[in-house]
């Protein structure tokens, strides 16, 4: 088994990067849905994918079958995710030998959100409290790990002020993250002044921008409720105007998003992460249109 090339190696290419991510599937028939998504997208030929870690329970096993499928089977490079939730240090350390046993030796190493219900996150019994804790953990296991992280243009939530954001991200970026995927956003600026931000604090690692591609009004808008991001007047009145008809609103959601990667881009972001929800219609399209 060749163990999959750094993520870090692809950002030095020095041309922008494509990335994907799916979240691992409730059942057996959700799984078969994703392999055949992931095959029809191999055409489009990402530079890497992802899979996320869900909050608890039988999903947690799936990431780390769609994982291997998604390597092993279609031969994508894979960036399995991993949260401090629910697991103790010692947990976390077979999960990281797992992972890297497997070949996997790229990890998007997160906190992960507090449970349904609750508005703070509490660690588990000898567990870890921030990312960057599980950074210096994958790190200190394996330093051949390349680890992703999560950064928030428009602020995390519960940072209590952009500044103590950054603070958290740098920590995470002096544990040893070699690059930093962002938050779903629909203004460019938002993110040009973010990366402004993380430069004039000395945070030079890539910041891969994450594009979602609008698929329903309801949908985004608790989305956009949970994360903090904020939705461009200009968007939400196109969005309203078409009654949420799925083709109309998935149309509008397209060239919006497409408007963005073209932009950013244009002004030197190092390629685009796309939030997919395991459908491959959408990023089939937005590579198409970015061809053009
Ligand atoms: C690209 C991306 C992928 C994601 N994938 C998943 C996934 O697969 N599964 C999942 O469950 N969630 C996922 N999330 C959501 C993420 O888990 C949540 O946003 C979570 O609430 C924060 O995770 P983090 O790793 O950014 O946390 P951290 O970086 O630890 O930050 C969490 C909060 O604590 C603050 N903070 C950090 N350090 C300190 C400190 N020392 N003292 C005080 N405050 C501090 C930060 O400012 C922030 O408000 C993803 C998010 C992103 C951006």
């Amino acid at each position: 088994m060749t163990p999959d090339r750094p993520i870090a190696a692809l950002f030095a290419g020095n041309r922008p990067l494509r990335s994907l991510e799916f979240f691992p599937p409730k059942d057996d028939a959700g799984v078969e849905a994703l392999r055949h998504a992931a095959s029809v997208l191999k055409r489009i030929a990402p530079d890497f994918v992802s899979v996320t870690y869900g909050a608890g329970g039988s999903t947690r096993e799936r990431t780390g079958q769609v994982s291997a499928l998604l390597k092993n089977e279609l031969g994508f490079t894979v960036m399995p995710h991993l949260t401090c939730v629910g697991h103790s240090r010692a947990e976390l350390t077979t999960l990281a030998d797992r992972i890297h046993a497997e070949g996997f030796r790229n990890i998007m190493a997160l906190r992960g959100d507090p449970p349904r219900g609750s508005t703070t996150f509490s660690p588990t019994a000898d567990g870890l409290n921030f990312a960057n804790e599980l950074v210096g953990l994958l790190k200190n296991r394996h330093p051949d790990f390349c680890l992703g992280v999560g950064g928030y243009p428009e602020k995390h939530p519960e940072a209590q002020s952009h500044d103590s954001d950054l603070d958290a991200l740098q920590r995470k970026v002096d544990a040893g993250a070699s690059f930093i995927t962002t938050q779903l956003f629909f203004d460019n600026d938002v993110y040009f002044s973010f990366v402004e931000r993380c430069r004039r604090r000395g945070i030079s690692v890539p910041i891969l921008p994450g594009i979602m591609p609008v698929l329903s009004l309801k949908q985004i808008q608790r989305f956009t409720a949970m994360c903090g991001a904020s939705m461009p007047t200009r968007l939400l009145r196109r969005l309203q105007a078409t009654d949420d008809n799925p083709e109309v609103v998935e149309m509008i959601g397209l060239d919006w998003a497409l408007d963005q990667i073209r932009d950013l881009v244009a002004q030197g972001a190092p390629g685009y992460h796309l939030y997919i929800m395991n459908r491959a219609r959408g990023a089939l399209a937005l590579a198409a249109g970015l061809a053009a």
